[in-house]
């Protein structure tokens, strides 16, 4: 079917990795069509890094099925909702999820900002944007309190598009941010095509943070130009006092890792990071 002249190998590990492939496709498919059967979200604080008090959290989609009771990762399921066009049915799902638990939050803490994640994918849709806003009516929350991370924000190579799209959503009063900036073909070009108000900083850029001086450039430089630009910068993947040390003198405005919680499910959230603080 290949054509002629070509040969194909195929092993027992390749036919099992493809069997997966395929079982994993159909069994999200039918969770999906059964009401979003094992999907759930995660919350993780997101916190200033001058005070440590609790700046917000970020939302992370999860799901679990009894015929993979090993787990898989969103690394594995996400990109097939994207390849299959369930993602932006899965982000809506979790939109309702979360924005909920917003407006419980906000109201607890008027400056409490939710980050959800936007893959480029569910704009591909043009009416997406239009299901966040009405999303934000329906659960009583303030475009203000809720921040857009655009992911893989260094992969899009059409952000001319994507800059109408973020243009609209800020003018409904929602927050932007660049998700995972400096990997893949982080461009330059991002900046100058799409406004917005934050830029997320790569865990990858801390593994040799706190010892090598090529990588606290590069992040201080981050750091830099996009203050200079009026974006704050949220530094991720934060697991050590040490690493804090570093990015916090390097200038980051807010901090998110396991150092101070892992994602956790909402009412572990709301009771440990809204209700356990001191007022
Ligand atoms: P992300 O948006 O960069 O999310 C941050 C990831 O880093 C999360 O992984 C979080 O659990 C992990 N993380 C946070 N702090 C630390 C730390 O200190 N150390 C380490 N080792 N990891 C830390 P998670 O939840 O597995 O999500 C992975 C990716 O899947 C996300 O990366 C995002 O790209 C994607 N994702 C998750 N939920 C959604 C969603 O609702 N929509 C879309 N489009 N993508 C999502
Ligand atoms: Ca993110
Ligand atoms: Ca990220």
């Amino acid at each position: 079917r290949r054509g002629r002249g070509r040969c194909t190998v195929c092993t027992p590990e390749l036919c099992e990795a493809s069997h997966k492939t395929l079982l994993l496709m159909e069994t999200l498919q039918a969770c999906i069509a059964h009401g979003f059967e094992g999907f759930s979200a995660r919350y993780q604080p997101i916190v200033d890094a001058q005070t440590e008090e609790l700046h917000g959290c970020e939302v992370l989609m999860r799901w679990s099925d009894e015929l993979f009771p090993e787990g898989v990762t969103p690394f594995e399921f996400i990109p097939y909702l994207e390849e299959s066009g369930l993602i932006g049915m899965a982000t809506s799902w979790l939109m309702d999820e979360a924005f909920e638990k917003a407006a419980r939050w906000t109201a607890k803490d008027p400056a409490f900002v939710m980050n959800i994640n936007l893959s480029k994918y569910v704009l591909d849709d043009p009416s997406f944007k239009f299901r966040i806003v009405e999303a934000a009516k329906s659960h009583r929350v303030e475009p203000r309190n809720i921040m857009l991370e655009l992911t893989e924000s260094g992969m899009i190579t059409d952000a001319a598009d994507l800059g109408g799209t973020f243009d609209f959503l800020r003018s409904q009063g929602f927050g932007v941010a660049f998700d995972d900036f400096g990997t893949g073909y982080a461009s330059l070009n991002l900046f100058r095509v799409i406004a917005a108000d934050e830029l997320k900083v790569d865990r990858s850029f801390l593994e040799r943070i706190t010892y090598d001086v090529n990588d606290q450039r590069i992040v201080s430089s981050i750091i830099d130009l996009c203050h200079r630009m009026n974006l704050s910068v949220c530094v991720e993947g934060v697991e050590t006092e040490e690493v804090l040390g570093v990015v916090r003198a390097l200038g980051a405005d807010y901090i998110q890792g396991y150092l101070y919680d892992r994602p956790l499910d909402a009412a572990a959230f709301e009771e440990k990071h809204l209700d356990g603080r001191k007022q």
